[in-house]
């Protein structure tokens, strides 16, 4: 669909994917879900959090990050100034793999479709996703070690309407895991930088090309020096 171009519109394209998604039978996770997790958030959004899969307690409530990880991710999301109800968070697939466990790819593929229509109803400027099998669907070939932390690269085509890539290791790999939660916080204060050149950038001030330049830890010195 082409872009929807007013909040209005994009929360219209929204409510339809997630209609359509609650009719969905294009996998086998049709069947043992409890009901589906479409996504929520800002239809004025301009970021977007891409997690893995609903848990359990997601498939209960039909919304994304309502547990331990959510917690966690509502915390990343204060340390640097967001609120849940400003960006938007869903899901690689939009029901729970029985047990917990990873999405397969073809429950990933089949569910790709309703992504895609997300992404280009909200048009983000940033795209966050959240741990590898995120990070697999837009970029097959990065490993989250190397590439997390910082822009990954412009994507291209209509499939990802021209968002920034950035990727971040899953809040529930930081659950209990001190160093990755240092990781991931850090990592956040990179995107919130990130974002910042990118609002100086649009008033004239300094480019994102120059912060993309930057080396991750040349970038964390210099906002371990300015906090
Ligand atoms: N983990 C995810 O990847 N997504 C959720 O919605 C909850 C936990």
């Amino acid at each position: 669909m082409e872009h929807a171009t007013t909040p209005n519109r994009v929360a219209l394209e929204l409510a339809s994917v997630a209609r359509d998604a609650a009719g969905c039978t294009a996998c086998g996770l049709a069947v043992t879900r409890t009901q589906t997790v479409p996504g929520e958030g800002s239809p004025r959004a301009q970021i977007l959090f891409v997690g893995e899969a609903p848990g359990a307690r997601e498939d209960l409530a039909g919304r994304p990050f309502v547990g331990a990880s959510g917690h966690l991710l509502d915390g990343l999301l204060a340390s640097i100034g967001l609120r849940r109800e400003e960006v938007f968070v869903l899901n690689t697939v939009k029901c729970r793999p029985p047990e917990n466990r990873n999405p397969q790819k073809s429950e990933i593929s089949a569910c790709a479709p309703f992504l895609t229509r997300q992404i280009q109803a909200l048009q983000p400027r940033v795209i966050a996703t959240l741990g590898t099998h995120a990070l697999a669907v837009f970029a097959p070939n990065a490993r989250i070690a190397e590439v997390h932390g910082r822009p990954y690269a412009q994507t291209e085509g209509s499939q990802h309407a021209g968002a920034v890539l950035f990727p971040l290791y899953h809040p529930a790999a930081a659950l209990h895991n001190g160093s990755m939660r240092s990781t991931l916080e850090r990592d956040m204060t990179a995107l919130r930088a990130y974002l910042d050149a990118g609002t100086r950038e649009a008033a004239g001030e300094a480019t994102l090309r120059e912060v993309d330049s930057v080396p991750t830890r040349l970038r964390s010195k210099r906002q371990g020096e300015a906090e």
